[in-house]
């Protein structure tokens, strides 16, 4: 089995080696520091040996969730008050055998506005053993060493200097609350309340912690979390173990309080990435009744009919884990919450869709000065964009609004021309659904001309009533 590269975005990657100073390596290639990013001892086997499948087993195998949502089995736990109290005020990484207290990836070493955001927060860092950001972290500053843990060290020091609290040391990976060489992670935890803590309630799936709350910028988070999906998904993750029927989940934590970040909100950062693998998908875990109301349990099925897809190919797990980590974190043009009537002869059945349409990203054709086009959603019944990360805007993304407004009235047209001609017989079948999208994509790149490539066509949302 060949390794597998993760894409990551030059602007996941510049958030997190922040800074304009790494740009040459952040060009040179579509990096692979997400796989970078993994364990140093690498699993000679990758994920497709046995001890791998049996820790698969042990942590829920394919059936984790037993037809339930988070949201559900959250409201099964009576300890549940308890996943809310933390046990300490620590940094630690967002790696999940480092559990307790709050996370950032290599104890704030890849985040520049680290000192600001934890400023009063935090009580002591820690650093661990074998970590993946600190690896990243060295990589991408073109450090040449060979121990990156101690110049992670170094780092939390200088940090914890900084912040007047203790660094308390680096954790050893045999007291790690995972193997040394697999991260075992089922779910990635998308913390709006910064007081969550999975393994304080036995029932809930182990998990990376991404400390939303405790991040001023959201783009920066949203970093931090394609990161985790490189980790998961690469050699030194579950990696092909995660299929559309038995995905990873990113699960939003929310509405805890006043102050948790609003869930619909963490919804929106989130959407745009778990729409770009058929095999992640996107839960909401919330506490308070009225934030259950704001989001959806799911708010981003996986998608199953892909596993199909990828197994017709017969190249294995190699080939459905690169056909999930294919994507390129182009920019998305995201339209919501349509109804069209479908053909069938009568008029009784109708579609309502949610459809993203990714466009090739400009990264490597640009010149190094211009940063990447951010994500775009488009809100048709207000009709109008807003950038997904809420972060500083910069005149390309302000180019992308322009040039894509004037097309999305005709993408919108020609999207329900192409609905309304099938039939339910049509669309229930993946091959149905597939040719609906390939017909969608011809016709939106039709209309863009040859300013933009249409890369992939998802429905995040496809339900015939
Ligand atoms: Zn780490």
């Amino acid at each position: 089995m060949g390794a597998v590269t993760l894409r990551l975005s030059r602007r996941a990657f510049l958030h997190l080696v922040g800074g304009t100073a790494l740009l040459a390596t952040a060009c040179g290639g579509t990096a692979a520091v997400a796989e970078k990013a993994a364990e140093p001892k690498a699993a000679a086997g990758g994920h497709d040996n046995a001890e791998t499948k049996r820790l698969w087993d042990s942590s829920g195998g394919d059936n984790l969730l037993k037809g339930r949502t988070f949201q559900a089995l959250f409201q099964t736990l009576p300890d549940r008050p308890r996943a809310f109290t933390l046990k300490d005020t620590y940094l630690r990484c967002i790696d999940e055998g480092t559990p307790g207290g709050l996370h950032m990836a290599g104890s704030g070493a890849l985040y520049e506005k680290a000192f600001d955001d934890l400023k009063g927060k935090i009580t002591g860092i820690y650093t661990h053993e074998g970590c993946g950001a600190a690896k990243l972290y060295v990589e991408s500053k073109n450090i040449k060493t060979d121990d990156p843990d101690s110049v992670a060290d170094a780092e939390a020091k200088t940090l914890a200097e900084k912040l007047g609290v203790p660094y308390l040391g680096r954790i050893a990976a045999k007291d790690m609350s995972r193997p040394p060489q697999i991260h075992t992670a089922r779910a990635i935890y998308y913390d709006g309340t910064g007081k969550f803590e999975p393994t304080n309630v036995p029932g809930i799936p182990q998990g990376f912690m991404i400390s939303r709350k405790l991040i001023s910028d959201p783009a920066y988070a949203k970093a931090e979390v394609e990161v985790a999906i490189g980790i998961a998904m690469g050699d030194h993750g579950f990696g092909s173990h995660f299929t559309g029927k038995s995905p990873l989940y990113l699960t939003l934590v929310g509405g805890l309080d006043r102050d948790s970040i609003p869930t619909k909100m963490m919804a929106d950062e989130m959407l745009p990435i778990a729409s770009k693998f058929h095999n992640v998908e996107l839960q909401t875990m919330v506490v308070a009744q009225e934030a259950i109301a704001s989001a959806p349990a799911v708010v981003k099925p996986a998608d199953p009919s892909k596993d199909k897809a990828d197994a017709n190919h017969g190249g294995g797990d190699s080939h459905a884990l690169g056909g999930a980590l294919t994507p390129s974190f182009g920019p998305t043009l995201v339209i919501r919450d349509r109804i069209v009537n479908l053909a069938d002869p009568g008029g009784r059945r109708y579609l309502r869709f949610t459809i993203a349409i990714e466009f090739a990203s400009h990264e490597e054709a640009k010149a190094v000065a211009e940063d990447w086009t951010p994500l775009i959603s488009y809100r048709a019944a207000r009709d109008s964009y807003l950038p997904v990360t809420g972060g500083a805007s910069k005149d390309p993304q302000k180019d992308f609004e322009i040039h894509m407004k004037r097309y999305v009235p005709a993408i919108e047209d020609a999207i329900g021309t192409v609905l309304s001609s099938k039939t339910y017989a049509d669309l229930v079948s993946s091959e149905g659904k597939d040719a609906a999208k390939r017909e969608i994509r011809d016709r939106v790149q039709s209309i863009v001309g040859d300013a933009e490539h249409v890369t992939n066509i998802y429905f995040t949302e496809f339900v015939v009533q």
